[in-house]
């Protein structure tokens, strides 16, 4: 075999995995675990497919360990979400490079990493690695919709190809510039998506005459409007607190958090603004099917985003003295998510210790995620310590945040190549670890 750079070798097999379409739904995510499959199997690293039916595999390969340390899993997903060719200047699946950016729809979210993580497990088999305890790589299908092809029913059907005491997953990795001082952002916590309904009840009649009807939509609109205003009490959570005290330098009382973050710099604020408590954005509504017909029922469906270890029920006593003694009913459409790692940790001290090398001066700080990633399955199913790190300093955070799930989706291979650095050194670390914690 020909000697080629890791970033060669990533970006081809990043060009190679864009090209694979596997818009979810439908997913056809086998495609890639087949694709990922042979470039492994090459380098000498066995995996195997577990698939809930046959087009939506996942591929689980690992280097076995010698048994006297814990495991860590880089997990990543291979799905994506559509795109628009019109959109784009480039074709969303041609993969192509051009002045040192690989195009295409997944490239940030997140086939890069995926390419990444193998070319980080192919290439420690070729030096002859041996961890202490079992290095995984986990490319699992239907993270974007999450309709238990992936990771859920791997935990649930096959828990000892994924079992783990750690774990490296998207989130962030973000580099940040703040007050002057240079921050890279690892997330190690994520907040409960909880979506709920409230059901108004009223009197159906002819819209001609408004007054012999009870008007459920109408009742309903001054709910809307309590739920849009609604400012949970902020309350500051390991990670925020960790975030502040290393970007203002102490930390503030929790209603002054936002501003004091602001002080240092807007961005820092805005980061932390939705973290402080349970955020509700209602987002759909349906009443009457005819013009003509008031309508007896108007069904709200809000947004909500839970903070890790607040309960449904907590949050449901608090929306519903809220809304008063109305007429509704009210239901919770789902709960995932609303987990957290700790943050003293020897991964955390891996994310240190790499970026103290990558960027002396630079420093690693803790984020609670509003959004949700397939971290959550592990931290719940074996409690695993799962964190989000890649690793991005030549791309502007404020660019990457625009291309995901947008258009002209693009990832330096600068950037790319850092993340194998980075994935390398964690398998390395973690793999040297006496024994499981
Ligand atoms: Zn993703």
């Amino acid at each position: 075999m020909a000697t080629v750079s890791l970033r060669q070798e990533a970006t081809e097999l990043l060009q190679e995995l864009i090209r694979v379409e596997t818009v979810n739904p439908p997913g056809n995510e086998t495609r890639a675990a087949e694709l990922l499959r042979e470039y492994l199997g090459d380098h000498g690293v066995e995996s195997a497919m577990y698939a809930k039916v046959p087009e939506r595999a996942n591929l689980v390969a690992r280097i076995p360990g010698n048994g006297t340390g814990p495991r860590l899993v880089l997990l990543s997903h291979t799905d994506t979400v559509l795109a628009d060719p019109a959109e784009w200047e480039l074709d969303p699946w041609s993969g192509e490079l051009r002045e040192g950016q690989i195009w295409g729809r997944g490239a940030l979210d997140m086939k890069g990493q995926v390419a990444a993580s193998a070319v980080a497990i192919a290439s420690l088999a070729r030096e002859g690695f041996e961890p202490g305890g079992d290095l995984i790589f986990a490319a699992c299908a239907d993270e974007e919709v999450g309709a238990g092809f992936g990771l859920q029913w791997l935990c649930q059907e096959h828990p000892e190809a994924v079992r783990s005491e750690y774990c490296v997953n998207e989130g962030a990795g973000d580099r940040l510039v703040l007050g002057g001082r240079v921050f890279y952002v690892c997330s190690t916590a994520e907040k409960m998506s909880s979506p709920f309904r409230i059901r108004v009840h009223g009197r159906s009649g002819h819209a001609s005459r408004p007054a012999i009807a009870d008007n459920a939509l109408v009742k309903a609109a001054p709910l809307v409007e309590l739920l849009g205003r609604f400012q949970d009490t902020p309350e500051l959570g390991p990670e925020v607190e960790a975030f502040l005290r290393a970007v203002t330098g102490g930390v503030p009382a929790p209603d002054r958090a936002v501003e004091a973050a602001r002080e240092v710099h807007l961005l820092a604020g805005d980061l932390i603004e939705p973290l402080l408590g349970t955020s509700v954005s209602p987002t759909q509504i349906v009443a009457s099917r005819g013009r003509n017909v008031i309508p007896a029922l108007c069904e709200v469906t809000v947004d909500c985003r839970i903070l890790p270890e607040r309960t449904q029920a907590e949050v449901e006593a608090q929306l519903r003295e809220l809304l008063g003694d109305s007429d509704l009913d009210f239901e919770w459409l789902e709960g995932h998510g609303g987990t957290r790692s700790p943050l003293d940790t020897p991964l955390w001290d891996a994310v240190e210790a790499f970026v103290a090398d990558t960027e002396p001066g630079a420093q690693v700080v803790p984020l609670l995620l509003s959004g949700f990633t397939d971290s959550h399955w592990l931290r719940d199913a074996f409690g695993t310590v799962a964190y989000g790190f890649f690793p991005m300093r030549t791309m502007e955070p404020e660019l990457a945040a625009r291309l995901v799930h947008s258009a002209d989706e693009r990832i330096e291979v600068e950037d790319l190549e850092l993340g194998v650095r980075f994935l390398r050194h964690a398998a390395v670390e973690v793999g040297s670890l006496p024994s499981s914690p």
